[in-house]
């Protein structure tokens, strides 16, 4: 499918800003721009998509700021080999991404219209390594674990102590900490032989990690 001009010169903007914020691994970049962002923005913020700007999606959720869902990419360190979950799948965006890059994604959210929504984009998009599922992410998914990457789009006050129990030995997980209502820090965690190294990346704004499941 060709876009028409207007679209595909905001999708070159796109591009170009991922790189001027430090998004620089071609295989994040490669897989960006085959993921459209504008697939999983609807409604009014449609025309935004491009924007290098978090927007509102249902539930009253966000889907990442674009350069932020890259540079999360990169700090993964994810290969084509690697089982990957992520907890806050909100509009499947980042979901879709990793999947280009690793063998599996699971994906969680506590919001089962989210989840619903996301899935069928996945079908939509062709991307059939995607498992999405309702549940309360801070528990992980004891049933798939351990995996070699997790990665966590939601804040937390601390890294969920299931999450790093289900971090293989050489995994990385990438999580926001921090108040849920500030500003917070973005850390990668690596598990090694005898515990876990902890790393600052830079600061970041997510919604809160929150406990149970949703109402919708
Ligand atoms: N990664 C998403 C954006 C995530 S927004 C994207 O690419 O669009 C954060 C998401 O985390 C929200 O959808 C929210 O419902 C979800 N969330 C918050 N607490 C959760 C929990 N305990 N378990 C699972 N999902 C959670």
């Amino acid at each position: 499918m060709s876009d028409d001009p207007e679209t595909a010169e905001r999708k070159m903007r796109f591009l170009f800003a991922l790189r001027q914020r430090g998004v620089t691994d071609p295989r994040v970049l490669e897989a960006m721009e085959r993921i459209d962002r504008g697939e999983f923005v609807r409604g009014h913020f449609e025309d935004r998509a491009y924007d290098d700007t978090p927007l509102p999606i249902p539930c009253g959720q966000t889907i990442s700021q674009p350069s932020v869902v890259g540079l999360m990419t990169q700090a993964l360190e994810v290969g084509p080999r690697d089982k990957v979950l992520e907890i806050g799948t909100g509009s499947g965006y980042q979901a879709a991404v990793l999947s280009l890059l690793c063998r599996r994604v699971y994906t969680i959210d506590r919001h089962r219209r989210l989840v619903a929504e996301a899935e069928a984009l996945f079908r939509h998009l062709g991307l059939p390594n995607i498992t999405a599922l309702v549940a309360d992410g801070s528990r992980g998914l004891p049933e798939q674990a351990p995996f070699d990457r997790i990665m966590v789009t939601a804040a937390a006050e601390d890294p969920p102590g299931p999450l790093l129990a289900q971090l293989k030995i050489g995994g990385i997980m990438v999580v926001p900490v921090g108040q849920s209502d500030a500003v917070q820090t973005l850390i990668r965690v690596r598990r090694g032989e005898s515990g876990f190294d902890y790393d600052e990346l830079r600061q970041v704004r997510f919604v809160p990690l929150v406990e149970g499941l949703g109402q919708t």
